[in-house]
C-alpha cells in the first residue's frame, strides 16, 4: 500500500517500528491522563503515524485533531524502553500534514500564522511591544480583563491572558561582549531568545552576569535572530531550516558553548545536528548547553537567601534535554534556601509552545493541576527555566488568586550572587 507521506522529512520507519505497544507510556501522558482516550496517548498516535506511513489510512482532519492535540512534551520518550523518539516523528508527521494541508476540524491556525509571523522579526516584536506598553498603561488592559471583552475570542483571550507586567526600557541591552571576571575560562555565545528577550530582558542580563562571574567570557552576537523553535514544533520544517541556518552563522566558530536559558529553544538547538545536513550544525549542536548545565560546574560567591521554593521541570528540558538534577543542584547550593519537590514535576503545565493558545482547554486543565500541586507544597515561588512555563504557570495563578513568585533559577541565582547589584544590566 502506498505511505499516505510524501518523500519530504518522513517519519522514520524504525522509529515508528520500535513501538511495541507495551503502554509504559499512558501513565505520563498529559492528555491521556485527561482524557483517557487510546488516541490521545503516544501509542495510540504513534498508531496513527505508521498507518498512514503503510498506506493504511490517508492523512485525515480526525488523524490531525489528535496529533494537534498532542503537546510534544516527550515526557513518552523519557518513559518509553523501546527508544521511541517521538518528538522527531510527531514533528515530521506534522510537516507532512502542513505540506498536505490538511487541518483538524476547528484548528486555530490564525493565532499560530500571527505569532509565527511575529517571532522571527525583531522589528515587528518592537512594534508589538510599544502597543502591549501602550495597552498596559493606558488602562485599557484593565477594562478588558475586567469586562471579559475578548470572551467571544477564545484563542484571543487565552493569548492576551498570558501577558505579563511588560519591563520599561527595550528589548535587549546586553553589549555585545561581557567580559570575565576572575579567571578566565574560556568563551560562551548567549541565546537570546524571542520570548525571553520581550518579556524576561532581565533573565538574560543575569544570565550574563553570572556566567561573567563564572569564569566565562559571553558574546550576545546582535545579529541573531529566532532559532525557529515554534516554526519545529508546529511542523513547519522549511521555515524552521530558513532560520536555523542563519542563526548558526551568527555565532562565532571559537566558542566553548552556546548557551541557552529557555528550554524549548535549548531543546531545537540540541537538534539542529538532525534537521540540518553537515558538520557546520552538528558542530554548532554540540556546543549548547542549558544555562544549568554551565552553571552547575561553576564556583559561584552565594549569599543566604531564607525562601522555600518549589521546581517545575519544563519538558523540553526534562525530557528534550535530560537535564533534570543540575538546576535542583544549583537551588540546594543557595544558603539557607529550601527546595520543596513538586509533586508531578515531570508533567506539562499547558504551555508547550503556543499549545496553550491553540488548544486553550486542555492547557487550561493542565495548568489547573499544575498550580493546585504548587499550592499543595507550601512554596510561594517556584521556579523553572522556560519562559512559556513561567508565563502559563503566573497566568494560571493569577486566576486562582494566588499569589505565587515564579521565578527563572538565575534570578534566584542572581538574587543570591555575592557582589550585591555590581555588573547588573538590563
Ligand atoms: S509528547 Fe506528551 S502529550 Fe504527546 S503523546 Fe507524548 S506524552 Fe503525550
Ligand atoms: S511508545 Fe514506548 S512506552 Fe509507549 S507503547 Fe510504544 S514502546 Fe511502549
Amino acid at each position: 500500500m502506498k505511505s499516505a507521506f510524501d518523500a519530504t522529512d518522513p517519519p522514520s520507519m524504525d522509529g515508528l517500528r520500535a513501538c511495541v505497544h507495551c503502554g509504559i507510556c499512558l501513565p505520563q501522558c498529559p492528555t491521556y491522563r485527561v482524557l483517557e482516550e487510546e488516541m490521545d496517548s503516544p501509542r495510540g498516535r504513534l498508531y496513527l503515524m505508521r498507518a498512514a506511513a503503510e498506506g493504511r489510512t490517508e492523512l485525515t482532519p480526525q488523524l490531525a485533531h489528535h496529533l494537534d492535540l498532542c503537546l510534544g512534551c516527550r515526557a513518552c520518550e523519557t518513559a518509553c524502553p523501546s527508544g521511541v523518539p517521538f518528538g522527531q516523528l510527531l514533528e515530521a508527521t506534522r510537516g507532512q500534514l502542513e505540506r498536505a494541508g490538511v487541518r483538524a476540524p476547528g484548528a486555530g491556525r490564525g493565532v499560530l500564522r500571527l505569532l509565527l509571523a511575529l517571532f522571527p522579526r525583531p522589528d515587528r516584536l518592537r512594534v508589538m511591544l510599544r502597543a502591549l506598553r501602550l495597552y498596559q498603561r493606558t488602562g485599557l488592559q484593565a477594562a478588558v480583563r475586567g469586562l471579559d471583552l475578548l470572551a467571544p475570542f477564545k484563542r484571543l483571550r487565552a493569548l492576551e491572558s498570558l501577558l505579563p507586567s511588560l519591563p520599561a526600557g527595550g528589548r535587549d541591552t546586553l553589549p555585545e561582549i561581557t567580559p570575565a571576571r576572575g579567571p578566565r575560562k574560556g568563551r560562551v555565545g548567549l541565546l537570546t531568545g524571542c520570548v525571553q528577550s520581550v518579556f524576561f530582558p532581565h533573565v538574560n542580563a543575569e544570565t550574563a552576569r553570572l556566567l561573567s562571574a563564572a569564569g566565562w567570557e559571553v558574546v550576545t552576537p546582535r545579529e541573531q535572530e529566532c532559532c525557529g523553535a515554534l516554526h519545529l514544533h508546529a511542523g513547519r520544517l522549511a521555515d524552521f531550516r530558513g532560520l536555523a541556518r542563519p542563526l548558526v552563522a551568527a555565532f562565532p566558530p571559537d566558542l566553548d558553548f552556546v548557551v541557552t536559558n529557555a528550554a524549548g529553544c535549548g531543546s531545537a538547538l540540541k537538534e539542529y545536528g538532525h534537521w540540518l545536513p553537515g558538520a557546520e550544525a552538528e558542530m554548532f549542536a554540540a556546543k549548547v548547553r542549558d544555562i544549568t548545565e554551565v552553571l552547575v560546574e561553576a564556583e559561584l560567591p552565594l549569599q543566604p537567601l531564607p525562601v522555600t521554593v518549589t521546581y517545575h521541570d519544563p519538558c523540553h528540558l526534562v525530557h528534550g534535554q535530560r537535564v533534570r538534577s543540575q538546576p535542583r543542584a544549583l537551588l540546594r547550593r543557595i544558603p539557607e534556601l529550601r527546595l520543596v519537590e513538586l509533586p508531578d514535576s515531570e508533567l506539562c503545565c499547558g504551555s508547550a509552545g503556543i499549545y496553550n493558545v491553540q488548544q486553550p482547554e486542555m492547557a487550561g486543565e493542565l495548568a489547573r493541576r499544575k498550580v493546585e500541586r504548587i499550592r499543595e507544597t507550601g512554596a510561594r515561588t517556584v521556579v523553572s527555566g522556560n519562559p512559556g512555563c513561567l508565563l502559563q504557570i503566573a497566568q494560571e495563578s493569577r486566576r486562582q488568586g494566588f499569589e505565587l513568585e515564579v521565578l527563572h533559577p538565575v534570578e534566584l541565582l542572581g538574587r543570591a550572587l555575592r557582589d550585591g547589584g555590581e555588573g547588573r544590566q538590563g
